[in-house]
């Protein structure tokens, strides 16, 4: 199936040919149809698969059916000089009055949202979209306000302030989507969007994309959906299967900082992303590095808006190669140029490492992502491997080893994945692991380090394997 296939405008097509898209991803194949139709829709889909495209295709279809022809348009008020002007006094004292909303749960999500309908949009000629953000100065955002938009992408919490102030009238929305509704939830804004929700119209049509559709999520799903269409085009588990997972055990802080310092400066690296637990540890992280030579940028929810933004914008030129960031960071950032995610400190929530190392291996391309691992740690590692159900492999880099021997647990069979092997009750007998893994770690060192190539080592995801530094 292609785009015109379905039926899409001419004036999205067009946009898409510029982009270089000619064939739906799996998750556009189904909602794109189900949406032009009108449908509620309900859909669980994985990071990365092109769920932005797939809601905001059909509502510009729908918006570009509404279009007035353009001279009219233009003769139609704020376009042109003075009755412009006049136009924009007069929408001033006017609330905005959207046809679509997007609420998402991070205003890096907001804006990547508000980047697409722009990139998507660009050839209909009445389409303006506003983002309504936390951390925005409100002047500015008033005067977005005061343009009319016929989208508007926010985050809860700033929306409802607008709303409170009577700059925002939701009686002309049409349509409404709730992006990564499983994440506004973690982040307590069920409260903002049942009172945004309760503010639109009834008929409106409703979207909702989250990774999981369990427990609260699918509860709310199907409150604020009328016969929903679900759609799940993959689990959130879903394996990226063209990004390469890798962990390396470390004994301490300093053990750690080393290895990253001597990772990142791997020659196959293009941009990375290193994910921090803290926003003190972004910051110290990407000063440590700046000292050591290294190229990097922080980026965390401390950080004002504005200054926030123009780090995104220096990475996405590639003036940044290294963004160290928390989990502000894990969803919605699409660089396509980040070929290594790094996890410094492995996330809380198994989840999101699936949504950080989904930073990585974008729009068809590999990706590589490495885990900086305390030997205490292994009990989240086994979540994660087994919330994905892929093992992750444990590589070490000559002269980097870790002194302390992994406290691996009774041995995986070959090509069983850490989930369906692990037990906890045989940690310590290392004499039972696998005689690859024995040699590894023989004497606290690892044999086989010396064996391999540098980081750009393919060989593939199963088992025990070492890495030699390059050096
Ligand atoms: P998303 O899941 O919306 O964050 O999109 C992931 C990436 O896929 C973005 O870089 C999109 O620009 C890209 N993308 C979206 N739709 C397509 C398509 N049909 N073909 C190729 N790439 C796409």
């Amino acid at each position: 199936m292609t785009f015109s296939e379905i039926g899409l405008n001419p004036a999205l097509l067009a946009a898409l040919t510029d982009s270089g898209y000619s064939v739906p991803t799996p998750v556009q194949a189904q909602v794109i149809p189900a949406a032009i139709e009108g449908r509620d829709l309900i859909a669980c889909s994985q990071t990365g698969s092109g769920k932005t495209a797939a809601f905001m295709l059909p509502a510009l279809h729908r918006l570009a059916l509404q279009e007035r022809p353009l001279a009219a348009a233009r003769s139609g008020g704020r376009e042109d000089g003075r009755t412009a002007a006049r136009g924009r006094d007069q929408q001033r004292w006017q609330p905005a009055r959207p046809r679509m909303l997007v609420l998402t749960p991070t205003r890096e999500l907001a804006l990547q949202v508000t980047a697409a309908s722009e990139k998507y949009g660009r050839r209909m000629h009445q389409v303006r979209a506003v983002a309504i953000l936390g951390g925005m100065p409100y002047p500015k955002q008033m005067e977005l306000l005061a343009r009319n938009p016929e989208i508007l992408v926010a985050t809860p919490g700033r929306l409802i302030d607008h709303m409170s102030s009577g700059k925002i009238d939701f009686s002309q929305l049409q349509m409404l989507v709730l992006d990564e509704a499983d994440r506004m939830l973690d982040m307590g804004f069920i409260e903002d969007i049942e009172r945004i929700v309760a503010a639109t119209p009834e008929a409106r049509q409703t979207m909702l994309f989250s990774a999981t559709l369990d427990g609260t999520v699918g509860a709310m799903a199907q409150r604020m959906t009328r016969n929903a269409l679900r759609i799940e085009v993959d689990a959130p588990s879903a394996k990226h299967e063209n990004i390469e997972q890798r962990m390396h055990f470390v004994d301490d802080l300093a053990h750690k900082n080393r290895l990253l310092d001597h990772l990142l400066r791997d020659a196959s690296i293009d941009q990375a992303l290193v994910f921090t637990a803290t926003k003190r540890d972004a910051d110290s992280v990407s000063d440590r590095l700046n000292v050591a030579g290294l190229n990097a940028a922080a980026l965390h929810g401390d950080m004002h808006q504005g200054a926030r933004n123009r780090t995104l914008a220096a990475m996405r030129r590639g003036q940044v190669r290294i963004l160290v960031a928390t989990d502000v960071a894990a969803r919605g950032l699409d660089v396509p140029t980040i070929t290594h995610v790094f996890n410094y400190d492995l996330p809380k929530a198994a989840e999101d490492y699936v949504h950080r190392i989904g930073r990585t291996g974008r729009a068809g391309r590999s990706g590589l992502a490495i885990s900086l691992v305390h030997h205490a740690e292994q009990f989240n590692v086994r979540r994660i491997e087994r919330f994905t159900r892929q093992s992750i492999p444990v590589e070490v880099v000559v002269g980097h080893e870790p002194t302390r021997r992994p406290q691996t647990t009774k041995p995986r069979p070959a090509g069983r994945p850490a989930w369906q092997g692990a037990d906890t009750r045989n940690a310590g007998q290392t004499d039972k692991r696998p005689a690859k893994a024995t040699a590894h770690w023989r004497d606290g060192l690892p044999r086989a380090a010396r064996q391999d190539s540098a980081h750009g080592s393919q060989g593939g995801n199963g088992g025990r394997r070492a890495l030699a530094s390059g050096r």
